[in-house]
């Protein structure tokens, strides 16, 4: 029988989640949801130097946005927790001393200065920055180098250590890739990582196997950036667990910016977001602006996310998370970095505003609105409003210049785009425009652009020149709808006096 599928995202909690940090929770989770699996988050926050408060906090609150919910996590709790590996630092030494017995491993006395010394001695041209390797570690303070009764007096009296790991000599491990095929490494070209630390907490490389194992993980995907890691972690499944027992892997490509790896630097630089939510560095203060709040909709960022390196073999673009979990295959995960497209994300956007209807818009331009201190009371018309004009926005923010005038009269009207085609002729019409309009019973787009062509033919002028100034009449600027649109949602009387505001405001300017 099959083992049921279990895979797992694991931040740690360092910072804002990147577009990057995304696609790798999709492609995780979409993966796990087609197969009927299980999506895990596990927080490794085992750096302690690099923690950064609120970040656990973001992650979640970012997955929550994006409608990436994990089935097991520090937040959803599960049957194999505590999922926080600050949490689990106790278990981690048993694994660390098994491999020191069985001669994988070795402690490590030497200090912070006794390190320095190496590297200073042992620089030179060839090698600029000498590591703890097989060249290296029989000159070093540790339990390969000291005699045993040293070694015990020293773990006897606490002396601070570490654990490393003995990395063979030239033998090659390798692994089969979901995405990239084989992938080899020669491990005398790998250092003695450091597997436990001297305050006790697993490095990276020894909780990820360890949990993994543990969690009953069966495939792991993360960024391209882990596979240096990989020869380590595969001797790690070696000792401890045995082949059979670990997952199968994939290493995600990189997402590229404009000049390279995308970074927060890009972001800042070419005025898009990286983050998926805003983040405030806590320690800085500095804000990077987020998807979410650049007005981007959780469908579109997860369909142009889905689409940074993974096709269905088509040209379909446009998918929903149910269709993305129907058709996600990790073997048509590209191998290459995909270049990041902000106009292309927009696109996106703007392709999901269209298909989606104005009552589930509702709520989030609702919020939008709020966000620049409009609040709307009539729901039903902003409804009405959202319908008209939704396939004009591309981003959830333009909904404020494409509708907020609804329900906020324009403070000012550019009038400077009136009056230099304004003409007495001009003036008769719209004065009789709006006596027309205010004897109508019949308030509707259709009636209300038949009385101004009619009474346009009337007085030998061309629509197409009222047309613009009727418009900033009663929006203000050069925006919005069809202005026949406009006027039958504003309804009678508020029209009636926008125009004959307006209308006196050109009259001042004439
Ligand atoms: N904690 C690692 C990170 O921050 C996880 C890498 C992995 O998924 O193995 O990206």
């Amino acid at each position: 029988m099959s083992k049921k599928v279990r895979v797992r995202f694991a931040p740690s909690p360092t910072g804002g989640l990147h577009v990057g940090g995304v696609r790798t929770v999709l492609y995780n989770y979409l993966f796990a949801k087609k197969l009927g699996g299980q999506f895990i988050v596990r927080v490794e926050d085992t750096d302690q130097s690099r923690y950064v408060p609120g970040a656990e906090e973001y992650i979640f609150d970012c997955l929550r946005w994006c409608g990436l919910e994990p089935d097991e996590s520090v937040q959803h709790g599960g049957p194999y927790g505590p999922y926080r590996q600050s949490e689990r630092k106790t278990l981690y030494r048993e694994y660390a001393a098994q491999l020191v017995a069985a001669g994988h491993a070795y402690y490590a006395f030497d200090t912070t200065a006794e390190l320095e010394q190496m590297r200073e001695k042992f620089r030179s041209t060839e090698n600029p920055s000498p590591q703890y390797d097989h060249h290296l570690r029989l000159k070093m303070r540790n339990s390969l180098t000291l005699p045993a009764e040293e070694i015990n007096k020293l773990l006897a009296a606490k002396t601070p250590h570490v654990i490393r790991i003995m990395m063979p000599v030239g033998k090659t491990v390798s692994f089969q890739d979901m995405i990239r095929g084989e992938v080899c490494f020669d491990t005398s070209l790998v250092d003695d990582k450091v597997l436990l630390k001297a305050d006790g907490m697993p490095t990276y490389h020894l909780a990820v196997v360890v949990d993994d194992y543990l969690m009953k993980i069966t495939h792991a995907f993360r960024g391209e950036e882990w596979l240096p890691s990989a020869p380590v972690h595969l001797l790690l499944w070696q000792y401890l667990f045995g082949w059979e027992e670990m997952p199968q892997w994939a290493h995600f490509p990189l997402l590229l910016g404009p000049s390279g790896k995308l970074s927060k630097r890009d972001g800042a630089k070419y005025g898009f977001p990286v983050f998926a939510m805003n983040w405030q560095d806590p320690k800085t203060g500095e804000t990077t602006e987020g998807f979410r709040e650049k007005g981007f909709l959780p469908s579109a960022f997860i369909n142009l996310l889905a689409l940074l390196g993974w096709n269905d073999g088509s040209e379909k673009e446009i998918f929903s998370k149910g269709e993305l979990i129907a058709s996600f295959d990790m073997a048509r995960v590209h191998s290459s970095g995909a270049k990041f497209d902000y106009e292309k994300a927009k696109w996106f956007n703007h392709e999901w505003i269209k298909r989606t209807s104005a009552s589930e818009l509702l709520p989030l331009v609702s919020n939008t609105f709020g966000k620049a201190n409009l609040q709307v009371t009539n729901v039903a018309l902003l409804e009405q409003v959202i319908t008209l004009v939704k396939d004009r926005c591309t981003l959830l923010t333009d909904f404020i210049e494409q509708g907020s005038f609804f329900f906020k009269r324009p403070t000012q009207i550019d009038t400077g785009s009136i009056l230099p085609k304004w003409s007495v002729e001009k003036s008769t019409f719209f004065d009789q425009l709006i006596h027309y309009y205010q004897q109508t019973n019949s308030w509707t787009a259709a009636a209300l652009e038949k009385i101004c062509k009619e009474l346009a033919q009337t007085h030998q002028l061309k629509t197409g020149e009222l047309l613009l100034p009727l418009r900033i009449m009663l929006v203000g600027g050069k925006f919005g709808p069809g202005v026949f649109d406009i006027a039958c949602l504003l309804g009678k009387d508020e029209t009636l006096e926008r125009l004959a505001q307006a209308k006196r405001l050109i009259l001042q300017g004439v």
